[in-house]
Order: structure tokens, then C-alpha cells, then sequence
């Protein structure tokens, strides 16, 4: 049974589900003062962009290709989705095509992506809420907006909610927000940047912690971390970048 650090009881608290945590989830690592976290997220992200070089991820520059990107990605795996998207896009290079073509068309396109009546019908409701709010199937109206009346918008559509709405922001139209993923909030929680792996909590804390001009590299690079040593289970703690700063990871080489 491994050991586990003394935090402070209000941290502790904010754990989720701890009874269903595996063991690597039960090392809390300290919270730091709010000045030295801010300290440690600037390292670890100068560190994390050296190592990744803030990877594009495959995301769209238009705001309504990269919601139907997104539409698809959800709950399925990045070579299946990309390939999908792909092939819509070759099919219907402008998304006011999707009020005409009948539902049925949208779900043979979109069939090998997973759950593709529920993702046809979504897409076939945003195509008509667009053409209802702005007179064409497009978000390029949200450039307009300031950041809050983007987001608000974009969590007023069919499947979208914050994450999704905060990656529209920050890849295609240019905000600096931080979208908060499995991955960013993992990493996070680890380096004892946050208190908490509740995603709303992690959203809340990282957008303190983390200025403007470093979230994009943060998001991007922490997915790609993620991904490749951070991982949820059997973290490569030895290979890491961030082994220095990481209370979790020298406790999960012991
Ligand atoms: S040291 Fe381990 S736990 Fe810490 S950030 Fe690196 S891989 Fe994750």
C-alpha cells in the first residue's frame, strides 16, 4: 500500500469520488501558496513547451469547422474522428449544405464515428439554430463578441458545454482562455497546482494560476504530456520534465 502525503483537510475534502481513485491517485502531493504555484505552473510550462513545442493538435482555424470537429471527436478515438471529419468536409465544404441534405445522408457520412444518429441530429439542430441566429450556417459572427457572450453562445448549443466551447475560443477565434481536459487537469492536480481534479474547480484555479499569454501552451502542451508520460495509470514518472516539481511523481518512484 503506498503512502500518502498530508494535506490539509480542506484539500482533502475536495477529492472526488476518492473510494474510487487507484492507488496513484490517492499521493496528494501539497498545496503551495498561491505565489509559488503560479512560480511552478510558469516553470513547468516552459519546461513542457520545450520538451512538445505546443503541438497544433489537428484543430481548425474556423470556429464552426472546429465545432463539428469537436462534435465528432467526443467519445471516440482521434484516428477514427479525424478520418470522419475528413470526409465530411471533402462532402460538404459549406455547412449551409447541412440544412438541405437529409438526416439520413449526415448519418451514413458520419457512421463509422460512433453514435452517429445522436452526432447527425446535433449537427443537422446547430446548422439550424446558426441559420436561425445569423441568416447562415457560420460562427464567424462570434468574432464579434467579447469572450463571456462567445461562450455564453456556444454553451447555448446542442452538445456543447465548456470545454468544447473554450477550445472554439481558443483555437479559433484567438482567446486566451483554458480549456480544462482529462489530461490538463490531471497534470495539474499532480504538480499541486490545483486542489482538486473536479474539472469546474481545475477550470476555476488554472485560470489564476495561469496568465493569458501561456494558456494556449499550457492546454496544448499538458495534453500532449499527458498523453505520452503523465498518463493516468503507470505515470513514466522517470522520464518527465517536470520530476523536479513534482511531488507525486518523486513519491511515485520511491
Ligand atoms: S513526475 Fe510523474 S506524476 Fe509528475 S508530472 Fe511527471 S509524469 Fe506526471
Amino acid at each position: 500500500m503506498m503512502s500518502i502525503f498530508l494535506v490539509d483537510s480542506l484539500w482533502s475534502l475536495n477529492v472526488p469520488n476518492l473510494g474510487r481513485q487507484n492507488e496513484y491517485q490517492l499521493i496528494l502531493p501539497r498545496i503551495h501558496s498561491l505565489r509559488t504555484r503560479k512560480k511552478r505552473a510558469a516553470i513547468s510550462i516552459a519546461r513542457l513547451k520545450a520538451r512538445y513545442h505546443s503541438p497544433t493538435l489537428n484543430n481548425k482555424s474556423d470556429p464552426l469547422d472546429e465545432l463539428v470537429f469537436i462534435l465528432l471527436s467526443q467519445m471516440t478515438n482521434s484516428v477514427s474522428y479525424e478520418r470522419v471529419y475528413d470526409r465530411v468536409k471533402s462532402v460538404i465544404p459549406d455547412w449551409n449544405q447541412l440544412l438541405k441534405l437529409p438526416l439520413s445522408t449526415i448519418e451514413n457520412l458520419i457512421l463509422d464515428a460512433g453514435l452517429f444518429r445522436h452526432r447527425a441530429t446535433r449537427l443537422k439542430q446547430i446548422a439550424v439554430r446558426l441559420n436561425q441566429d445569423f441568416g447562415t450556417v457560420s460562427l464567424d459572427s462570434l468574432f464579434d463578441y467579447d469572450d463571456e457572450r462567445a461562450q455564453s453562445y456556444l454553451m447555448s448549443l446542442p452538445g456543447i458545454g465548456m470545454k468544447s466551447a473554450k477550445c472554439i475560443l481558443m483555437y479559433s477565434l484567438g482567446r486566451q482562455v483554458l480549456p480544462v481536459d482529462t489530461h490538463s487537469a490531471r497534470v495539474a492536480y499532480r504538480l499541486g497546482l490545483v486542489a482538486s481534479y473536479e474539472h469546474s474547480l481545475v477550470d476555476k484555479e488554472l485560470s489564476v494560476i495561469v496568465p493569458p499569454e501561456l494558456r494556449f501552451d499550457y492546454h496544448v502542451n499538458a495534453i500532449a504530456h499527458g498523453r505520452a508520460i503523465c498518463r493516468a495509470r503507470r505515470p513514466r514518472c522517470e522520464r518527465c520534465v517536470l520530476l523536479s516539481l513534482c511531488q507525486f511523481g518523486r513519491k511515485f518512484k520511491q
